[in-house]
């Protein structure tokens, strides 16, 4: 049965809402998902053509819901039936198609085989938002990776999401097929997923992946020992919606953190009950009014410099906060005036994953 279908049978209706109350998107809309879901069924995405963008797809309703309802596979499933129909995505989302296609350009998206090795028995996977991010964090991860796990390569790329996000099923199929077809060329190799949104991606998408999070492998080594002094500074832990139901990445953050020396504010919205950066679901193209609320909300939340381990969750909240990613503390010397360094536009972005490959590239011939 569709998740539509589902809420249209099982929704409590005007008398529970309780999905409503955490959610500024369906607060805005004042009406219980069981009556949306009968109203979209009608044909209302035809009339309200951003309504179904408008979500982050970030679970919360789930987690809040005594049905286990998701609002968010509903939204999903009317961007999926809007392509079909010719009517999504907006003409918005044309920036994402272009960064989608960017990441999975020649120009970026690469596959590295260490070929010091016999065979790849691991391969770092950062993703497109991190690359985006910082470069120079990856490298630094990689080669930290390479000298405890010898037998590691690297895929540049994209894990498909942003095109899975406007319902572009098809696109993001083949998105997802091209990266399958290269892990598979380099042995079908573990790999080790630096992004939650990837993980999440792989988990539900391509099961037949072997996937690990990076934290995982990084709260389990040795560290460098000058990064293993923080000294009980606090910082304040912001966990991505996508690791709601991961308790493995939310305990090796905090593992990770606390081996670094550094002690955490955990806020009430935390581990599965945390609640979306505000970018989630490419909601910001669709709804930038809404997208700033969200993020101001979830960074109010905050009493001390945020810690995220999703680069474009440390991207959105850093417009309100001082905000770094977890690996800035163990590859990132200048962390301490990076935090306050604004988001980076698209541009930047791209600039910085083209830069990526180069490095990767110039240090394998050197
Ligand atoms: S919490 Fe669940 S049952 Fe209650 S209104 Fe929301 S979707 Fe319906
Ligand atoms: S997935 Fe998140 S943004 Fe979408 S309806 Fe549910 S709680 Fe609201």
């Amino acid at each position: 049965m569709s998740e539509l279908d589902k809420i249209i049978n099982e929704c409590l209706g005007e008398e529970c809402k309780t999905c409503i109350e955490d959610c500024e998107f369906l607060k805005g809309l004042d009406e219980a998902p069981g009556t949306l879901a009968r109203k979209l069924k009608d044909g209302l995405f035809r009339v309200d053509k951003r309504l179904a963008y408008r979500c982050n797809m970030c679970d919360l309703c789930k987690w809040n819901c005594p049905k286990e309802l998701s609002s968010g596979d509903m939204f999903m499933e009317i961007r999926q039936a809007m392509v079909k129909e010719g009517l999504g995505p907006l003409p918005e989302h044309q920036f994402v198609k272009r960064d989608q296609n960017f990441s999975t350009s020649d120009k970026f998206a690469f596959a590295n085989y260490n070929p010091s090795a016999e065979r790849c028995e691991h391969i770092f996977f950062p993703g497109c938002g991190l690359s985006g991010y910082s470069p120079e964090l990856v490298i630094d991860t990689y080669e930290h990776l390479r000298r405890h796990l010898p037998k590691t390569g690297l895929i540049l790329g994209c894990c498909g999401s942003p095109t899975r996000f406007l319902g572009d099923e098809p696109r993001f199929r083949e998105i997802l097929n091209m990266l399958i077809a290269e892990v598979k060329a380099l042995g079908d190799a573990e790999l080790i997923v630096a992004c939650p949104e990837c993980y999440h991606t792989f988990k539900h998408c391509a099961p037949e992946l072997k996937i690990r999070p990076l934290s995982c492998i990084l709260s389990e080594q040795n560290l460098p020992v000058e990064v293993l002094s923080g000294e009980g500074q606090v910082f304040s832990l912001h966990d991505s919606c996508k690791a709601r139901w991961e308790p493995e990445w939310q305990n090796s953050v905090r593992a990770l953190i606390g081996k670094l020396g550094y002690e955490i504010e955990e806020v009430e919205n935390s581990r599965d009950k945390t609640r979306c950066c505000g970018l989630g679901g490419m909601v910001a193209y669709a709804d930038p009014e809404l997208t700033a609320v969200n993020i101001k909300k979830r960074a109010d939340e905050f009493g001390h410099d945020i810690l995220t381990y999703c680069a474009s969750c440390r991207e959105a909240l850093s417009a309100y906060k001082p905000a770094l990613h977890v690996l800035d503390l163990i590859f990132n010397p200048d962390w301490r005036s990076a935090k306050t360094n604004p988001q980076k536009t698209g541009k930047a972005r791209r600039e910085n994953q083209a830069r990526l490959k180069q490095m990767v590239q110039e240090r394998d011939h050197s």
